[in-house]
């Protein structure tokens, strides 16, 4: 599956230190970018203004000019974006697709159990910016459509009371307006989309206009990406990505899920271990090639 010109992208989060992962996900994609003779963009996905600080932002300009992996100027930084965000989100209530939900997350466990189900979440956990984040009503609950059925004149009447409410998708409903949608997977190969994998998620917070589903597929379009080289953590995430494409007729990139490094335990690498930060490696006077050399060897799964 040929990229014509692979322009590829890091999209971190500064909510932490960047690890050994996060430095061999970054080097994968710069790597596909200059081998393909494409481009490199970097994206700073801060939309969680309350977990984000300047100070991981600063660390991140710092861990990846350190590897060696320069990137095309300017960044693109989410929290500046809003207003488009809220414009993908008009586009889609204007297709009937999305709904206001008020539930909290205690109101949406509490669902699922008195329904007889044990609150589960979608495969490979939720998504990172959903990745057990309290400000996401459910955080990795997969949501019980609660509010979809909410009469118009019900929602108006709490919405106009200044109910605190998201935004969801109504999944089925983008779906069967789509019809069956495949992406494509380096690695996985050609991939048919689930619109049940994570149900009907939220486009917008309650405290932000945004959420990481909507904000990623808007950019990956506005900046041109074809190639998402990510982690498989995010591999169930696609599914979601690919459907909002469809209903906001943005192009469809490539997509390669690589494994993920993991730490003796089995499980991934987390911001919070602390050893395997780029910068403890620098402080211990690793190069950056021995940096890359290390998670090029190192286990995965
Ligand atoms: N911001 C996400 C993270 O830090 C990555 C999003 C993506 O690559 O699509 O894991």
């Amino acid at each position: 599956m040929p990229v014509p010109v692979p322009v590829t992208r890091f999209a971190p989060s500064p909510t932490g230190l960047l690890h050994l992962g996060h430095a061999w996900s970054a080097w994968q994609a710069w790597r596909r970018a200059q081998d393909g003779g494409g481009r490199f963009l970097l994206r700073i996905e801060d939309i969680d203004t309350g977990r984000c600080r300047p100070e991981f932002e600063a660390a991140i300009y710092e861990d990846l000019a350190w590897l060696g992996l320069d990137w095309e100027r300017p960044v693109l930084r989410q929290s500046e974006h809003f207003g488009r965000y809220r414009a993908a989100l008009a586009a889609i209530r204007e297709q009937g697709l999305a709904y206001p939900c008020f539930c909290t997350r205690a109101d949406i466990r509490r669902e699922i159990e008195a329904a007889g189900g044990a609150p589960h979440g979608a495969p490979h956990g939720p998504p990172h910016g959903a990745r057990g984040n309290p400000q996401e009503p459910g955080g990795g609950l997969r949501y019980p459509g609660t509010c979809r059925g909410l009469a118009p004149t019900d929602r108006q009447a709490r919405i106009d009371g200044g109910a605190a409410h998201a935004w969801r998708l109504d999944a089925a409903a983008a779906a069967a307006r789509c019809g069956p949608l495949i992406w494509r997977d380096e690695i996985a190969g050609e991939v048919p989309v689930d619109p049940a994998v994570f149900g009907d998620v939220v486009l917008a917070r309650k405290d932000v206009p945004t959420s990481y589903h909507l904000a990623v597929t808007v950019d990956d379009a506005l900046q041109g990406v074809t190639l998402v080289v990510r982690g498989e953590d995010l591999f169930a995430a696609t599914h979601v990505h690919r459907l909002l494409q469809a209903i906001l007729g943005l192009p469809a990139p490539l997509y390669r899920h690589h494994p993920l490094l993991l730490d003796a335990g089995g499980k991934r690498f987390a911001k919070r271990d602390r050893a395997m930060t780029i910068r403890s490696l620098r402080e211990k006077g690793l190069s950056p090639a021995d940096a890359v050399a290390l998670a090029a060897g190192w286990r995965t799964g």
